[in-house]
């Protein structure tokens, strides 16, 4: 802003300048994605998708991520998704939106409409809701069970030892089709052994999906058998 504002003062064509703040965005972000993406390969083979977690950041960044060939996104509310991706969807045939974060039941049906991945279902109210969306939509969404692996009282998410009966519920009684688990560690606690737990827990029930990495774990996570890192503020910058 202040190129713009000091090329006003000295009368200059402001417009000039605000073009090129754009590309220094563009800029920025399409090399701090390279970068990221060079660190998962080096991390891991395969190496995780990343899913760019465009909450809360400005159309701007939106249009620059997207030029710089980024294709998945996660999103953890459904309005603002809607805001951000309904209409530009059509403009991106191979976007992929996942839903990263918790549901309301009576955001089922919009949910189904927009994502394309939902990842955080954790309850088997959810599951049925899912389930009946979808039949009214004709549209069958893959999810992933999140697990509460630190079994933080305030967090979302099953916890382990009731995934199984979560588990049963979505695939056998609601026919979900659930492609793997997701997790959040605790803030203050190492990542490695949840990211470890979740993939034992995902291996012991044939599940291949592991989302799970965010900005300050995504190569620990990759080195844990990652397959869907969720990276925020180590892409766009600080939200
Ligand atoms: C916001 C968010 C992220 C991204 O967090 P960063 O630390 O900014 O990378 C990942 N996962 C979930 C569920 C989130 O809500």
């Amino acid at each position: 802003m202040r190129a713009a504002v000091m090329s006003l003062r000295f009368g200059e064509d402001w417009r000039f300048n605000v073009i090129s703040m754009t590309d220094t965005v563009s800029l920025t972000l399409a090399k701090r994605r390279s970068e990221i993406l060079a660190e998962l390969s080096a991390a891991a083979d395969p190496a995780p998708v990343l899913v760019a977690v465009s909450k809360t950041q400005p159309d701007e960044k939106l249009e620059a991520m997207l030029a710089a060939g980024q294709r998945v996104f996660g999103e953890n509310k459904v309005q603002e998704a809607q805001a951000h991706w309904a209409e530009r969807r059509a403009d991106y045939p191979d976007l992929e939106l996942r839903l990263i974060g918790p549901l309301q039941t009576n955001k089922s049906d919009d949910a189904v409409a927009l994502f394309d991945v939902i990842e955080t279902l954790d309850r088997g109210k959810l599951a049925r809701t899912l389930a009946k969306a979808m039949d009214k939509l004709d549209r069958r969404v893959p999810v992933y069970i999140q697990v509460n692996t630190g079994e933080e009282p305030q967090k979302a998410g099953v916890l382990p030892d009731d995934l199984e009966a979560l588990l049963a519920c979505a695939r056998d009684e609601c026919g979900l089709d659930v492609q793997g688990l997701m997790c959040i560690p605790p803030v203050d606690e190492p990542a490695g052994p949840h990211f470890a737990l979740l993939a034992k827990l995902a291996k012991r029930h044939g599940l291949t999906g592991l989302s799970m990495g965010m900005s300050s774990d995504y190569a620990v996570a990759a080195s844990f058998g990652s397959t869907h890192v969720r990276v925020g503020t180590a892409l766009f910058g600080a939200r």
